[in-house]
């Protein structure tokens, strides 16, 4: 595969795409919304395809996630012919035609900013893309798209595949692809690299080893892609249900030490002839695979839960290495990405309070005032839902687990004057212990700061 010739050096001439008829696209599987986009742009002589995601999808039997269009007409063009259309976006403009709840977002043409020339073997400069703002044709616009894959137009109505990027076979063989140079797009985009690993886990696609090599290449140049683009492909990693694959591949590329240099150095070296090395790593990816499992049950973990289950492992084994309580390690960790990735406020606060809290449910249960409040506390369900990860994970606290899933339930019949009285009483015995100068730990203080930190 490797000495396969790149795309845009091989096929139909620049320009004229290899036409195939979409025999495996069913009708009925397209949205009726998108269809209806599509004929109105077409009627009007406008060019206008389905592109992207919901092309592949189509072509590889799965339900797409939403259906793009593409168009030759501008936005005020497209404005024009759709009452319910709305033009979005500042630096570049695109429409988002309305049908009740549901949007059917059509984008002109753009053409690569960059358009590298071909044959150039000049190395690349700084090639990162900051605008991303120019009209083009369909040939262009299917060129600046990121995988063969991704880049297919299916035109409904003539029932045809327009293919520029020699995408077909590689949806056929299950071949994730960049279009164009591997180096040259992968350094455009940083962020690509994670949505290579998206793609081909999610479609159990190998990825073609001159974009793999690219991805090990560029791995350390997401340090420079926005951070808060690099956090929103992490959680999508973290909810595909395909993690665990996935962050072999990051760890495999380099960019897990890139990212998160904490947690590639908690794996260790993967030749390292020590065996406890390999038992901690077997933890964690143990921890991934129980998410996976988790959310092919249907579950919907919070990104506070998902955080938290990124960094779990990593600050209890600081921990037991007496590296500090659990609650200031958790912040050291997690807090940075709070301010570069722009994560929400809350699910930062969230994940540094439920790791903080996973010792308490193997403390021995009492009906103190303390105990009761930390069930009715607002993090407890997600506190609960960590615990029943590491549970499934390490296998060990299920009967735990189920102790307090009970006492959840039975807790949440118990009257709200009771509560109030508990909470009032949780106050009082918090407010002495700190005027005796103990360290706090009211119920009150530790559900909210995590700081209560023996056992
Ligand atoms: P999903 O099913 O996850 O939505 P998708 O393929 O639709 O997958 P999107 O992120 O929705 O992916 O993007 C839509 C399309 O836009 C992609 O299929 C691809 O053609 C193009 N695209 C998105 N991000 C990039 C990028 N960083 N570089 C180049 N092209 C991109
Ligand atoms: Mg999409």
């Amino acid at each position: 595969m490797s000495d396969a010739p790149l795309p845009h050096e091989s096929g139909p001439a620049a320009g004229t795409p290899r036409v195939v008829p979409a025999t495996g696209i069913q009708l009925r599987d397209v949205d009726q919304d998108a269809l209806r986009v599509l004929s109105r742009l077409q009627r009007n002589g406008h060019e206008a395809y389905l592109v992207g995601g919901c092309v592949r999808d189509l072509l590889l039997g799965r339900k797409p996630k939403d259906f793009d269009v593409a168009t030759a007409a501008h936005p005020r063009q497209i404005k024009r012919l759709f009452r319910n259309g709305r033009i979005i976006g500042r630096r570049f403009r695109l429409v988002h035609v309305v049908y009740g709840p549901h949007v059917v977002e059509t984008a002109t043409f753009r053409a690569d900013p960059v358009a590298p020339e071909n044959g150039s073997d000049e190395e690349p400069g700084d090639l990162l893309i900051t605008e991303d703002n120019v009209y083009g044709s369909a040939a262009q616009d299917a060129r600046r798209r990121d995988f063969t894959v991704n880049a297919l137009f299916y035109d409904p109505s003539a029932g045809e595949i327009l293919d520029y990027v020699d995408g077909l076979p590689d949806i056929e063989a299950g071949i994730l692809r960049t279009i164009g140079d591997p180096p040259v797009r992968f350094a455009e985009d940083p962020v690509r690299i994670l949505r290579a690993i998206k793609f081909a886990t999610r479609l159990g696609f190998r990825i073609e080893e001159n974009t793999w090599q690219a991805m090990c290449s560029h791995a350390h140049a997401l340090s420079r892609s926005a951070a808060p683009r690099v956090a929103e492909e992490i959680l999508r990693l973290l909810r595909s249900g395909t993690v665990l694959g996935a962050f072999r591949m990051l760890r495999a590329s380099g960019a897990l030490a890139t990212l998160f240099p904490e947690i590639d150095a908690y794996l260790g070296r993967r030749d390292d002839p020590d065996p406890a090395a390999h038992d901690r790593a077997d933890l964690y990816w143990r921890l991934l695979e129980a998410l996976d499992a988790d959310i092919h049950a249907g579950a919907e973990p919070t990104p506070a839960v998902l955080l938290a289950v990124l960094f779990l492992r990593v600050v209890e084994h600081k921990s037991e290495a007496g590296g500090g309580p659990a609650a200031a390690l958790a912040a050291d960790l997690i807090e940075p990405l709070a301010t570069s990735a722009r994560l929400p406020r809350r699910a930062v606060e969230g994940a540094k309070r439920i790791i903080a809290m996973q010792h308490r449910f193997t403390q021995p249960w009492t009906q103190s005032p303390r105990r009761v409040l930390f069930l009715h506390s607002e993090d407890f369900p997600e506190a609960l839902h960590l615990f029943r990860l590491r549970s499934a994970a390490w296998g060990q606290g299920w009967d735990v687990y189920e102790g307090w899933l009970e006492r959840h339930r039975h807790a949440r019949e118990m009257p709200e004057s009771e509560l109030a009285g508990l909470r009032r009483r949780g106050r009082r015995r918090g407010g002495r212990r700190r005027r005796r100068g103990a360290r706090a730990d009211s119920p009150s203080a530790d559900a909210a700061d995590g700081s209560d930190l023996a056992g």
